[in-house]
């Protein structure tokens, strides 16, 4: 049985599920998720604090990356996030063209936070983001949050 690869030029070709995999489920975020996810309705962000080597993980895991303990614990983190890659998209994913391009990151945390968000990086032209910029948690207005999404946060904008 062989193998064959057809070159894809346009995006819109591969074949893909748009926005109907998960249809009729629910998946639930856990108790450390759930926690997680309270905290960011509170206005706070939360680190999963492991109690064997002490690292803290962002977003939070039921179980220790380095050595599988157990994570019962969250800690409050400084908001404050550096933007370590980026992408500026101009379309949507059906290939119509956005109002205004849409700038995604990936923010770490430092102080031995590991792991990160992405994020929308907003406030901020996007030819003026780059690698390395400094930013901070947009909460929405505490009657606009829905304790249960990272939406909650409407993006990271420049300190
Ligand atoms: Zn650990």
């Amino acid at each position: 049985m062989g193998m064959s690869f057809e070159k894809i030029n346009v995006n819109r070709d591969i074949r893909h599920w748009l926005h109907t995999i998960e249809q009729g489920y629910r998946y639930t975020a856990g108790p450390i998720g759930t926690k997680f996810l309270e905290g960011l309705k509170a206005g706070k962000l939360l680190a999963g604090k492991c109690p064997v080597c002490g690292k803290l993980l962002i977003p939070p895991k039921a179980f220790c990356q380095y050595d599988f303990a157990e994570i019962k614990e969250l800690v409050e983190i400084a908001p404050v996030g550096i933007v370590r890659t980026y992408t500026v998209l101009y379309e949507d994913s059906y290939g119509n063209k956005l109002p205004k391009p849409v700038v995604i990151g990936f923010i770490e945390f430092p102080g031995g936070v590991t792991g990160g968000l992405v994020h929308y990086i907003i406030n901020v032209e996007p030819g003026n983001v780059r690698v390395g910029l400094k930013v901070r948690p947009v909460f929405r207005p505490e009657n606009e949050r829905r304790g249960g999404s990272i939406t909650d946060i409407a993006g990271f904008e420049p300190v």
